[in-house]
């Protein structure tokens, strides 16, 4: 790059930011990689509109607008007392109510509340749709919980979380370990709380009760979507793609799904334990079958096609020959030395399902190498759009066909994709869809957010 004096004044200026941001919470190593990642990409744009960095919009843009944390207080079926801490982060609401998933996992705390609000509030803004951005969640892990265990757990979160949110307020959905059951629970608790039937308060809701047709499907094949125009562009054919995709979550089933319907063939996907792969191709039909039926492990795979290969190493499954890498189960998953073993091995394109899956230095291999590259906040933005779609429906009372929902979440995929291109042909230095996609993401909310002067 270029070395000017504007760029070294203003390369001075996000450094002091994000010194006052690791400053103010030193632990909060993921909200760090993000904001850090995200500041250095918007460099390009900052240089030639540096009105954002005089409006002072940077130092509020790092900073949630509110922070809520609680105590959630449960018996379980032994009868003894449990204590888990639960999350809100209502990180933005500049261009529209705080919207963004609940994480039920063991490794939630601030830090990883703080990323995912952050990462949010720019990805609701490429869905060119009005939502700004929040996420929360509890360090509760679901796994190996009774049902009931589940249901008590849910109703005392939202017990407290009811204080916090409404159709116009702030709208949770689900994310990793919150389905269609915990969403279910919570809506009945809120229900109870609000004595009203406020059906817009929490999306990812079951169908027989506002739930969208599509919106289980919406972020795994929102990524093909995604995907498809990204490789459209660079002649690249999709049907002819070798792709591995990691999880066997929501995202990576439904990323499968669509990416097998264009007719790549998927050789490899995994779980927490280990992966799976076979070359002749992955049945997604069996994967959907243990993992949303029996809620088995990716292992059970074998007893059906016992020629697959299993290894008790998930990440290894960056070591499988592939056109495409879909990174879908969770942050940092993907380091340095898989990107490595990734481009040695050929591949083309990597786009990312899960919520910032690649390291810092995993995405610095990828460019170097000229590795088509699809960043999170554009990829994945398929499931809070349609999320949005959701909203939309319950305001109006009614409700679309799965074709209707499906052609909307094309259309808006196609439009962040063309969104993210035009800012990196647009903006002098800006080389990739991850400055692509920051650019034009910020420049909404932050536009925003000047029209509302300082509040
Ligand atoms: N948790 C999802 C995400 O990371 C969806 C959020 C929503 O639908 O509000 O975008």
């Amino acid at each position: 790059m270029q070395t000017t004096l504007v760029n070294n004044h203003v390369s001075a200026y996000l450094d002091e930011i994000y010194d006052s941001v690791v400053k103010r919470d030193p632990n909060e190593v993921e909200f760090h990689q993000a904001v850090a990642a995200f500041l250095q990409s918007i460099l390009p744009l900052l240089e030639k509109e540096p009105h954002y960095i005089e409006k002072g919009i940077l130092k509020q843009i790092v900073e949630p607008e509110r922070v809520i944390t609680f105590r959630v207080t449960w018996v379980d079926d032994n009868g003894e007392t449990q204590v888990n801490r639960g999350y809100r982060v209502q990180f933005n609401s500049a261009i529209g109510p705080f919207k963004g998933g609940l994480r039920f996992h063991p490794t939630v705390n601030q830090s990883i509340v703080k990323f995912l609000g952050f990462e949010q509030t720019f990805k609701n803004a490429l869905t060119g749709q009005p939502i700004g951005g929040g996420k929360g969640g509890s360090d509760f892990d679901p796994k190996g919980k009774s049902d009931m265990e589940i249901m008590r757990f849910c109703q005392s979160y939202m017990t407290e979380l009811a204080k916090h949110i409404g159709p116009d307020v702030d709208i949770p959905a689900g994310d990793i370990g919150v389905g269609a059951r915990e969403i279910g629970y919570m809506f009945g608790q809120y229900k109870r709380i609000r004595g009203a039937y406020e059906a817009g308060v929490l999306t990812g809701k079951g169908q027989e009760y506002g739930g969208s047709l599509a919106r289980k499907e919406a972020t795994g094949y929102g990524t093909i979507y995604f995907l498809n125009e990204m490789l459209k562009d660079n002649k690249i054919p999709l049907n002819r793609s070798t792709v591995i995709v990691s999880g066997s979550g929501n995202v990576s089933i439904y990323a499968m799904e669509k990416a097998i319907e264009f007719g790549a063939k998927v050789v490899a996907c995994s779980d927490s334990s280990g992966y799976i792969y076979n070359e002749k191709g992955i049945d997604i039909e069996t994967v959907k079958q243990i993992k949303e039926i029996e809620k088995g492990r990716i292992q059970d795979y074998l007893k059906k096609y016992p020629e697959t290969t299993y290894k008790e190493d998930c990440s290894g499954i960056w070591s499988v020959p592939c056109d495409v890498a879909l990174p879908c189960a969770t942050q940092n998953e993907l380091d340095e030395e898989s990107a490595k073993q990734l481009v040695k091995n050929g591949v083309k394109a990597v786009a990312e399902g899960a919520n910032m899956p690649s390291t810092p230095e995993a995405i610095e291999v990828f460019l170097k190498n000229n590795i088509l590259f699809g960043p999170a906040k554009a990829t994945n933005a398929g499931g809070v759009a349609v999320s949005q779609l959701e909203m939309a429906q319950n305001s109006m009372r009614l409700k679309w066909s799965f074709e209707e929902v499906d052609e909307k979440l094309q259309e808006i995929m196609k439009n962040i994709y063309k969104n993210c291109r035009s800012s990196v042909d647009e903006f002098y230095n800006a080389t990739n869809l991850i400055q692509g996609a920051n650019i034009a993401s910020f420049k909404k909310v932050a536009d925003a957010m000047i029209a509302q002067g300082v509040i």
